[in-house]
């Protein structure tokens, strides 16, 4: 018997917008508990909710980047249920109606393209908290109440883990180019859930399906799904019994343990909103939504890496994000060399970024000042350990690159006469290196060269110190 996994995906995300989605709250993070609502988000009787047209294009948006259809009319529908982070006691989200249905996203996984179905991206309100205090009190903290909240659900397309954290990857790349959310998984701004379980294809077989919940990176989810992909199997294999339900995944433990059983549909009494007219949203404004799209990232991965000779992965770390393919594109189109220019964005920038925590758009460096510095690489100026060096300082002190190389000194040293004077001082003060070489050790030659350097104070031109040592040292 052969079984197959059977993996979906449902992502909320809540939306960037100003205002909450349903009153005037402002949406943002961080202010004092219960500081920002109103009757609306409390759902205090009496109060009528209107809906947040941003937060009405912002779902439009992703929908059409998703391929998807945008409903000529749709409705919100009430989702209730009695849960004491939402004081009114229900949901408003939205049911058989949806504002956008069947789309794809494509991921490629070693390889291999797999289009994976998007059923649907729907709008609806986000819940508020609560917080359990150690001595066993529970607070309610209602600011995130109301917040504009979008649901994305995959068709159960995925049968692989890789594939799922592909697809996160890909979704979080589309959402931040399109500037309808921070879509970020540590801060709660984008959560996903998967549902896993295991079909035999030829007797229609299948586990009962498993949502995990409680996954807050992408790496957690992807972990959570392998983990539940072999429990269900040995469950099956070994006859045990298995149950649809909700199950949270423990990062310590790296596990997944029961939470509560499955709640269906049903249980939550949809029905149409009462206190909101349908949504129907005008065909002129779609295609203006339309035609503002942004290039999206897998289309500018593949346009950078046919405009500027780049080998695919660079194309990919590139266009990771809107503000790095721009930055790059800047450099590229002035740069001498534009794979040398992707090495530096890709090496000694990012990693200046990542060891000071330095958001892009606070780097020091503008394109045109780094373009500088590769100009002096290209002109032989200096040489490339000096340009590291250089950047360095340029990280520090905000100084362009030539004034550092001016004010400093720090021009290749590739005057001949220059090189074979450091040339013979190295090959006398290491006269076993020397005999080394002679002897046919070809590495040698190394501790040679890095001698020049050495005594240059890494100004040598290298390639220049490297042949005059050959001559010297075959006459
Ligand atoms: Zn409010
Ligand atoms: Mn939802």
């Amino acid at each position: 018997m052969a079984l197959e996994p059977c993996i979906g995906l449902e992502v909320h995300v809540e939306l960037d917008t100003e205002s909450k989605m349903f009153c005037t709250c402002p949406n943002e993070f961080g202010a004092e508990p219960n500081a920002r609502v109103c009757p609306v988000c409390l759902g205090l009787p009496g109060s009528l909710p209107a809906p947040n047209r941003k937060a009405v294009e912002y779902v439009i948006r992703t929908g059409l980047a998703l391929n998807c259809q945008v409903a000529e009319r749709c409705r919100f529908a009430r989702k209730n249920y009695f849960y004491p982070d939402l004081a009114k006691n229900f949901q408003i989200s939205q049911y058989d109606e949806p504002l956008t249905h069947d789309g794809y996203i494509e991921v490629e996984v070693s390889g291999e393209t797999k289009r994976i179905r998007v059923r649907r991206a729907h709008l609806e309100e986000d819940t508020g908290k609560n917080i359990h205090m150690p001595d066993g009190r529970s607070l309610g903290e209602y600011n995130r109440c109301g917040v504009p909240l979008m649901e994305i659900v995959t068709e159960p397309d995925f049968t692989t883990a890789e594939q799922v954290r592909e697809y996160l990857n890909m979704l979080r790349a589309i959402l931040r180019y399109l500037g309808v959310s921070t879509a970020d998984m540590e801060k709660g701004v984008m959560r996903a859930e998967p549902t896993i379980n295991w079909i035999d294809r030829e007797s229609g077989e299948k586990t009962p399906k498993v949502e995990i919940k409680n996954l807050n990176s992408i790496k957690s989810v992807y972990e959570a799904v392998k983990y539940e992909l072999t429990r269900q199997h040995r469950a099956w294999d070994s006859d045990e019994e298995l149950f649809q339900e909700t199950r949270r995944w423990d990062e310590n433990a790296q596990r997944t343990s029961p939470m509560r059983r499955k709640e269906t549909a049903d249980d939550y009494m949809y029905f149409p909103e009462p206190d909101l007219p349908p949504l129907a949203p005008e065909p002129e404004w779609v295609e203006e939504i339309r035609a503002s799209l942004p290039e999206l990232p897998r289309a500018r991965a593949r346009r950078v890496a046919a405009e500027y000779g780049l080998p695919e992965y660079d194309a990919e770390v590139l266009t990771s994000s809107r503000e790095l393919a721009d930055y790059y594109e800047a450099v590229a189109k002035l740069a001498p060399d534009a794979k040398v220019a992707s090495n530096w964005v890709m090496g000694d920038m990012m990693a200046y970024l990542n060891q000071t925590g330095t958001d892009l758009a606070a780097f020091p460096v503008t394109p045109a000042e780094l373009t500088e510095l590769l100009e002096l690489l290209a002109e032989g100026a200096i040489n490339n350990p000096t340009a590291k060096d250089v950047f360095a300082k340029m990280t520090a002190s905000g100084r362009g690159a030539r004034e550092i190389v001016e004010a400093e000194g720090l021009q290749q040293i590739a005057d001949t006469g220059e090189l074979e004077c450091l040339v013979e001082q190295a090959i006398e003060a290491n006269p076993q290196s020397v005999e080394d070489y002679r002897g046919g050790k070809e590495k040698a030659l190394g501790a040679l060269v890095g001698a020049v350097m050495r005594a240059s104070k890494g100004q040598a031109n290298p390639r220049m110190v490297n042949e005059l040592l050959r001559k010297k040292l075959s006459d």
